[in-house]
């Protein structure tokens, strides 16, 4: 872009690395409670059992795509019942726009995976490279064989977690426990080593690299999440009204006239997206809290009160600044709307899954032709009937056709009609979908015109599956 003054700007900034500080404290100390938590449900939750009985994966949680299945401990989600995963998504969703409404970045904070990943992956740069300034101070040295062996042992440990991360992700899709022996023996498919391969690019990248910048540049989150927020929402502030004018200060120098603030810049070098939270709101900060750590520690060595920068609503920061108070507003009219809708969701989910049918039913009727009209002057019609049998053992269904007075039903194949011809019995195998060609047969003069609308419903206490068609005939 050209400036005034004839140069050019360019829109390209380059990347400040940033060498963030280890700290103590509440905060860092729930971000590792947290981390170790959702690694340890990523990591692990393949390896979990679930007997299902025989035929059946015994995978607790096992997306089955070659079986078009999803399991989720006890329960199995079929292809036609996508609408539950669906509703887990919109969940997810909801709770995301209440957790932001209430708590500001929470999300980015402590439960994004980029955000979890980058921690284990700083983490692990910091016991074989050193804390923040002996990183710095290893960085500036030309290369040697000791920096050069630091290196590579902390790459090689990244991509030790990037492999690890990218096996787990295909443990969802297919049996771990036979999967990891194919891995090593060289028998899994290309599909698998190409995914393991793609997991384990990207979060080598993502956190061993690109890091804070997927969140700055490449997240969309906190481009959109200032609509969730407003000024009751907790977020990271700096209290400037108590903190300036900052400045230098020695001890046994007094207090008076000058605010708390040292300017120390141990915020700064802890903040793992390298921002000065005394700038004020920035859509850098993720809301880590670690500054919070880092100041607390900072002002109790100084002898002031904690929390000079603190989980605070913009609302009370400004009435602190007039000496006024503004308490926390739990509920509000965008954190009740969130709430009820997360309710309503998780209700209507929790009620689907509580009555959920184990048999489904699908009734197609013949187009060609329409219908048959048969010797003795009764009309026929012809149907394809699909019967979904979602439990794991051979069941007998009653089909029962409805709404036509007088109604015979005939099963092309397999299939026993009951003696009255109201009725059959289908057999339908564990797990799967019975198909079975079925006529029904009605007198002409019972019939309400071209077409009569016709019920066919599998009877039974627990497998009320009900299908509407119609029955076609001539023209009255
Ligand atoms: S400013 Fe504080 S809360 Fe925000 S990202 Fe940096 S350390 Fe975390
Ligand atoms: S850590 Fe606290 S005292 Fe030090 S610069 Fe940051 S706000 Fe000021």
């Amino acid at each position: 872009m050209p400036l005034d003054d004839g140069s050019v700007a360019s829109f390209y900034a380059t990347r400040k690395k940033v060498y963030p500080k280890s700290v103590a404290g509440l905060y860092r100390r729930l971000k590792w409670a947290l981390l170790v938590l959702f690694l340890g449900i990523y990591y692990l939750v393949p390896w979990i059992r679930w007997d299902r009985g025989p035929g059946a994966p015994d995978q607790a949680v096992l997306l089955d795509l070659p079986g078009r299945r999803a399991y989720f401990f006890w329960i199995e989600i079929w292809p036609q019942e996508v609408y539950y995963l669906s509703g887990l998504l919109i969940l997810g969703a909801v709770g995301l726009f209440l957790a932001t409404s209430l708590l500001g970045r929470i999300w980015c904070g402590y439960a994004c995976p980029q955000t979890v990943w980058t921690d284990l992956f700083m983490w692990v740069e910091r016991l074989i490279e050193g804390d923040r300034t002996e990183r710095m101070r290893l960085d500036r040295l030309p290369m040697s064989a000791g920096k050069a062996l630091r290196k590579a042992a902390k790459h090689a440990a990244w991509l030790a977690i990037a492999a690890a991360t990218g096996g787990a992700w295909v443990f969802y899709f297919v049996d771990a426990p036979t999967e990891i022996r194919s891995i090593f023996t060289g028998r899994s498919s290309l599909e698998v080593y190409f995914f393991i391969g793609l997991f384990t690019a990207t979060t080598y990248l993502l956190a061993g690299w690109a890091r804070e910048q997927v969140c700055t540049y490449m997240c969309p989150w906190p481009r959109f999440q200032a609509a969730m927020l407003d000024v009751h929402s907790l977020v990271v502030t700096y209290r400037d009204w108590r903190g300036e004018p900052r400045g230098k200060h020695k001890q046994g120098e007094t207090w008076e006239g000058r605010g708390d603030c040292v300017d120390c810049r141990a915020c700064v070098a802890v903040c793992p997206t390298g921002i000065d939270i005394r700038d004020g709101q920035q859509l850098e900060c993720i809301g880590c809290g670690l500054c919070i750590d880092a100041c607390d520690e900072i002002m109790l060595r100084v002898g002031r009160p904690q929390k000079l920068i603190a989980f605070d609503t913009l609302a009370n920061l400004q009435a602190a600044a007039v000496k006024d108070k503004a308490p926390y507003r739990l509920v509000r009219p965008r954190t009740a709307l969130y709430a009820g809708l997360l309710v309503l969701v998780a209700g209507v989910m929790a009620f689907g899954l509580a009555f959920r049918s184990t048999v489904e039913l699908t009734v197609l009727r013949d187009r060609s032709p329409l219908f048959v009209p048969l010797a003795d002057g009764a009309i026929r019609n012809g149907y394809t009937v699909k019967v979904l049998n979602k439990t794991r053992s051979n069941e007998h269904y009653t089909l029962v056709v409805e709404g036509i007075s007088g109604a015979r039903l005939t099963v092309v194949g397999d299939g026993e009609v009951g003696a009255d011809g109201t009725d059959a019995v289908l057999d339908v195998k564990p797990d799967a979908v019975g198909t079975f060609r079925v006529t029904v047969r009605a007198e002409r003069k019972v019939l309400s015109g071209e077409s009569t609308p016709i019920r066919f419903r599998i009877a039974g206490t627990a497998s009320n599956a009900v299908q509407s068609s119609i029955f076609m005939g001539p023209k009255p």
